[in-house]
């Protein structure tokens, strides 16, 4: 099946891969990074028992380049450091 492009509901910008948050926006993958740290719970660790279910993005992998402030990148870092992994692990499994 060919890729369609579809759009950001929160930037509107057209991309060929969504990822669905908790209630349900198909946002793109900056805004989808933004969205999943201002939503992070720290007090959360259920996911680490269960990391398949943790999974939101497609099963299939690519390289893609994505946008992050610094501001979110240094948050990341810190959060993935909390957590004792690389931080690009840390956002490939949120
Ligand atoms: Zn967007």
């Amino acid at each position: 099946m060919k890729n369609k492009l579809k759009q950001c509901e929160e930037c509107t910008e057209k991309v060929y891969e969504l990822y669905e948050t908790d209630d349900g926006r198909q946002l793109c993958g900056d805004c989808f990074a933004s969205d999943y740290l201002e939503n992070f719970d720290e007090s959360d660790d259920s996911w680490l028992d269960n990391p398949e279910e943790a999974k939101v993005v497609t099963p299939e992998t690519k390289p893609v380049t994505i946008r992050l402030n610094v501001i979110d990148i240094q948050r990341a870092k810190k959060k993935a450091a909390e957590k004792n992994m690389p931080y690009q692990t840390f956002l490939k499994n949120p």
